[in-house]
Order: structure tokens, then C-alpha cells, then sequence
């Protein structure tokens, strides 16, 4: 049996695993991310899931970005202490491995599109919704990456040009409606208020969204027919089949979901994209580490 190691890396997370060629996993471990010196913790978190087995054949990274794929660095917002660090480089020279990387969420598409909700599609588009929203695309089995590593950032695409401001500098993009903190500040603009003893994010908000509080209702409905716009859009430019969305804000469940396929089939018009299959994902956190081992597969 021959293994790859898999790793991915976030603001509040380092995790890695041995996976086969079937995506099983024989060890894995994770660590908090150290605000400062990140590359010694995940050398140890390496040797601690590599020391004593077998020898893997390359590694596969996953990781928060911004990313540069032409120059192998990375710049993750949540890790000050990473500004154009070169994470392949150091990897491979670390563990004298090919190594190959990807931001996050292509790796949450890949793994869910391997191993997840999109098995078996032939092209998807994966979805991360949380703080922010990022996105991967797998066409034809393959990711999608660009010559810089940024295809499929679909969080920052426009879906009303004459819009709110960004925090990208765009305008109209859909993670100002539909991130989870966008669907909290919308809901209390229009007068929602979450019990006294809530947060006022946006698990408060699918809460009462699903007791059937108006306003909070409301929000999810406004934010799905972003989601809709955005999803219809992607599917029109590169024929996907399947979408596949996790994040925190995909735990709302049906009141994410319900309105999202009214708001598709409301958007959309041509057959190849009414076709289009929206799921939740079924790997959560688990899928990026998955998306990296298949990435470190594909290139042996
Ligand atoms: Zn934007």
C-alpha cells in the first residue's frame, strides 16, 4: 500500500494525514496554528503522522489564502506571520518530497467532488460559506486552478454591478450578501433582534429563520438568491453539474437550502444550467484534507 501525505492549513488549524489511493486514512493529527513560527509546528505535526509509518509518495497542501501558485507562496489573512511565504518550497525541502498546493476551498471541492456530496459529478463547483465565501471548481475531474492559483474565487463575483461596496474594492460581490456576517448585519438593518442571550450571527439567525421569524427568513431568502445568481452564472461559463456547499453557514440547512433551489430555478434559464444539483456538503471539515491528499494523487 503506498500513501500521500495530505495537509491543510488554516488561520485556527494545521492538520495532516497519511491517506491511500482509495482515500482511507491509516494516521492523521492536528494542532492549533501558533500565531508566530507556524513552519516549526507543522514540521512537528508532519514527523507526528509520518514518523514510524510508511513512507509517503508526495504531498498535497491545502491552504487558507491568498495564495501565488506561480511562485509556490502564500499570504493567508488569518496568519500575519505569513506574507509571501514560500510553503512549497519549504515543504519540499522539508520532507524532500514533489509537492503540490491549492488554496482551501479548491481543495474542499476536490475532496468533496473524491470522496463527498459531488462523487461521481463530472464537473463541480464547491462552495465554502462562512466569514467570507470561497470557492473551487473540478471540471471534467480535474481541478481548475489558473495561472495563479485564484480560479474560482466566486465569493467575489458581481451579481449586482450597481451594489454595495466590497471589502475587495468590487462591487455587488455576492459574499456582501449571502457570508454569514452579511446575512447578520441585513437581518439587523431590518430589525431583527436575536435572543438576549445569542450572538447576533448567523447560527442565531438560521435559528430563528427556522422558527419562522419574517426578518431572519428574509435574510436567508435574499442571501440564497445571491447564492442562486452567482451559481447560475458559474454554471452558464463553464458547464458544472453539481455544486457542493459546506462552511459554517451550510449547518442552516433547510433554510439555506429550500429558498436556494426556488431561487435557482427562478434565475435560471438555459437546460444545462436548471440542470445544475445543488448538495450540502458531507465531508465538513474533513473535505479540504481530502481535496489535498487527491491533489498530492493526481500529480504521481
Ligand atoms: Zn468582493
Amino acid at each position: 500500500m503506498t500513501y500521500v501525505l495530505a495537509i491543510d492549513i488554516g488561520g485556527t488549524k494545521l492538520a495532516a494525514a497519511l491517506v491511500d489511493e482509495e482515500g482511507s486514512v491509516l494516521r492523521s493529527g492536528t494542532r492549533p496554528t501558533p500565531r508566530t513560527d507556524v513552519m516549526s509546528a507543522l514540521a512537528a505535526l508532519i514527523a507526528e503522522v509520518t514518523e514510524g509509518g510508511p513512507p509517503p509518495e508526495a504531498v498535497g497542501i491545502g491552504c487558507a489564502g491568498p495564495l501565488d501558485l506561480a511562485t509556490g507562496t502564500v499570504s493567508p489573512v488569518n496568519m500575519p506571520s505569513w506574507r509571501g511565504f514560500p510553503l512549497r518550497e519549504e515543504v519540499r525541502k522539508l520532507t524532500g518530497l514533489p509537492t503540490v498546493l491549492a488554496g482551501d476551498a479548491q481543495c474542499f471541492a476536490l475532496g468533496e467532488h473524491w470522496l463527498g456530496a459531488g462523487r461521481d459529478s463530472a464537473s463541480l463547483l464547491g462552495i465554502v460559506v462562512s466569514t467570507g465565501i470561497g470557492g473551487g471548481l473540478v471540471i471534467d475531474g480535474m481541478p481548475l486552478l489558473g495561472p495563479t492559483g485564484n480560479a474560482g474565487h466566486v465569493g467575489h463575483m458581481s451579481i449586482d454591478p450597481n451594489g454595495e461596496r466590497c471589502e475587495c474594492g468590487g462591487r455587488g460581490c455576492v459574499e456582501r450578501y449571502s457570508s454569514g456576517p452579511n446575512l447578520a448585519r441585513w437581518a439587523l438593518d431590518n430589525g431583527w433582534s436575536p435572543a438576549p442571550d445569542e450572538q447576533a450571527d448567523a447560527r442565531a439567525l438560521a435559528r430563528d429563520a427556522a422558527a419562522g421569524d419574517p426578518v431572519a427568513v428574509a435574510a436567508f431568502e435574499r442571501g440564497a438568491r445571491a447564492l442562486a445568481g452567482m451559481i447560475a452564472s458559474t454554471a452558464a461559463a463553464v458547464e458544472i453539474t453539481t455544486v457542493v456547499i459546506g462552511g459554517g453557514v451550510s449547518a442552516a440547512g433547510k433554510v439555506l437550502f429550500d429558498p436556494l433551489e426556488r431561487m435557482l430555478d427562478d434565475v435560471a434559464g438555459l437546460a444545462f444550467v436548471r440542470a445544475v444539483r445543488v448538495h450540502q456538503s458531507t465531508l465538513g471539515v474533513h473535505a479540504a484534507l481530502a481535496g489535498a491528499a487527491r491533489l498530492a494523487w493526481q500529480r504521481t
